[in-house]
């Protein structure tokens, strides 16, 4: 479906390991203060001085967490930053390093694995981290990315899951349920193009869910506008698996109850007439969706008035006591128990 730019195809074997490493990283710059020495010895320097360090590593495999047949090499390389970066902002940190590691197979050839560093370097450079090592190996079949990145905060400043009181307000980022819906359009055309090759996608009308799949924005934006409101949250997790787990994660962590109102989960107009396209309630599709990266907060009922009015932050609900229990209000004021549904299990129902 993608289609092919770049004839070239230069087998791995024809570099060596040492060769193909050095061309990958040969442009990336150091920017951080705190890197000392980057890519190029047994293992990187970093001096964070008196600031806490805050690490985090995912792992992405082909044919579990991505699909090369409609995802770009340049996106996915963006895309496996995002989604490291997104758990330090989820700490309320600031995001400076990474590392990059991958195995792949001879199946690739190095132009596929220029298009993925292209990736990976675009991500550096816009979110102002340093890549600072990694590892390079093959494999036998697929693709295996793995991002560990780094990231540093005051002391007393960090978030954690566990942090919220009963009465705090429940804040959401942006918008949810885009991520997914952009992949069942992406699959959908996956099938029609399986059938007809020749029949390129118009995906004119889902250029914002396609985007919110293909290529996500970690929301380092949000850290610096908490700290320019002097709004510490009493607790936060990035939304990667949806909002029921992740609202699930905060509960449990926390010890408290919530209710979250259906009426207030910010939806996209796009995602809204998608799913009406696809016969799919949205709720459902916010609640149980994944990879929207948005972040997930809580904060102390008197810091209502320095968020208010603010278009990047929904208040959705508010915690409770424990015994109270997790609870959707829908919009018929009838409470429903939020139950855990990763976005995977929710993927074979669709
Ligand atoms: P070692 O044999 O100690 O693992 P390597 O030859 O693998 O060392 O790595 C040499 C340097 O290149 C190191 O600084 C390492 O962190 C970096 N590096 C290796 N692979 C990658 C990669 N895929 N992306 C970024 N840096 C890498
Ligand atoms: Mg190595």
């Amino acid at each position: 479906m993608i289609e092919d730019k770049n004839p070239q195809r230069t087998p791995l074997s024809e570099l060596g390991e040492f060769k193909l490493i050095e061309h990958l990283t040969e442009h990336f710059k150091v920017t951080q203060k705190s890197t000392i020495k980057s890519i190029g010895d047994d293992a990187a320097v970093l001096n964070f001085e008196k600031k806490q360090v805050v690490v985090s590593t995912d792992l992405l495999v082909e044919g579990v967490h991505f699909d090369l047949s409609y995802v770009p090499l340049k996106h996915l390389g963006y895309k496996a930053i995002m989604v490291n970066l997104s758990d330090i902002y989820a700490m309320n940190a600031m995001a400076t390093q990474v590392t990059v590691s991958i195995a792949v197979s001879n199946r690739f050839p190095l132009e596929a694995l220029e298009e993925l560093y292209a990736g990976v370097a675009t991500a550096a450079k816009m979110y102002g981290v340093d890549v600072v090592g990694g590892d390079t190996t093959s494999s036998t079949s697929g693709l295996i990315i793995s991002v560990t990145a780094i990231g540093e905060v005051e002391k007393d400043n960090e978030v954690l899951r566990s942090g919220a009181k009963p009465n705090d307000l429940l804040v959401v980022t942006g918008d949810l349920g885009g991520a997914y819906m952009g992949l069942q359009v992406l699959e959908r055309e996956k099938e029609v193009f399986k059938v007809n090759p020749n029949n390129q996608p118009d995906l004119s009308m889902y250029t914002y869910i396609v985007e919110r799949q293909l290529k996500p924005e970690a929301r380092k934006d949000i850290v610096e506008l908490l700290k320019e409101l002097k709004v510490k949250p009493t607790s936060m997790i990035d939304i990667s698996d949806g909002l029921s787990s992740e609202v699930m994660h905060l509960c449990k962590q926390s010890k408290v109850g919530v209710d979250v109102y259906e009426n207030k989960i910010p939806l996209d107009p796009q995602v809204i007439s998608t799913c009406e396209e696809f016969n799919i309630d949205s709720t459902t599709i916010a609640l149980n969706g994944g990879e929207d990266y948005e972040l997930l907060m809580t904060i102390s009922q008197e810091d209502f008035p320095k968020i208010k009015g603010n278009t990047n932050l929904t208040v959705i609900g508010y915690m409770t006591d424990e015994d109270r229990g997790m609870h959707l209000v829908t919009r018929a004021e009838t409470k429903i128990p939020i139950i855990a549904k990763g976005w995977n299990s929710l993927k074979d129902q669709v």
